[in-house]
C-alpha cells in the first residue's frame, strides 16, 4: 500500500465516524417540486384541490380562515419549505434533523394542522378586512371557540 493509499484510507476510516455525518435523506419528491404532492405523506395527486382533500380527509389538515386567504399556493409553498427545509413541525414549531422525521411526527402527533394563533407567520397570505368586512365570522368562531364579548 503507497502512502497515499494509507492516508486516504485512515482518513476515511478514522477521523470520520458515522455518528458525525449528517443525516442523509434519500431524495424524494416533495410539495417544493408540485403543490399536487401532499405536505405529509409526500403522495402526489393529478391537482391541489385533491391534493388538499386528502390531506383533509387523512390528516386532518384544514387551512386557517380560508375564506379570508388571497394567495393559497404562496401559503402551500411557505409550508412546504418550512417542513422540508425548516423541518419544523407546522403546529408545535418542534425541529428534526429531517424532513421525513418531521413528517412522521406530526402524523403520530396529529400536528398536521395550522396553528390557529400564528396570524403574524402566515398574514402575508391573508386579506383580513374582506372577513371584517362582513362580518360574517360563523365559521371562524366555530372553529376558535372565540367569543367577542
Ligand atoms: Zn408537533
Amino acid at each position: 500500500m503507497s502512502e497515499l493509499q494509507k492516508s486516504i484510507s485512515q482518513s476515511n476510516g478514522d477521523t470520520l465516524s458515522l455518528n458525525e455525518k449528517p443525516e442523509e435523506e434519500p431524495y424524494v419528491k416533495t410539495t417544493l417540486e408540485s403543490l399536487r404532492i401532499c405536505l405529509f405523506s409526500n403522495q402526489e395527486f393529478d391537482g391541489v384541490k385533491k391534493c388538499l382533500d386528502h390531506m383533509r380527509l387523512k390528516y386532518n389538515f384544514r387551512i386557517v380562515d380560508i375564506e379570508s386567504l388571497i394567495n393559497l399556493k404562496g401559503l402551500l409553498a411557505y409550508i412546504a419549505e418550512r417542513i422540508q427545509l425548516g423541518k419544523m413541525c407546522l403546529y408545535c414549531d418542534k425541529q428534526f434533523k429531517t424532513a421525513a422525521r418531521c413528517q412522521q411526527h406530526m402524523i403520530d402527533m396529529g400536528h398536521c394542522m395550522m396553528p390557529m394563533d400564528a396570524d403574524d407567520e402566515y398574514e402575508f397570505f391573508y386579506d383580513y378586512r374582506r372577513a371584517f368586512a362582513n362580518l360574517n365570522v360563523k365559521k371562524k368562531s366555530k372553529v376558535l371557540q372565540i367569543s367577542y364579548d
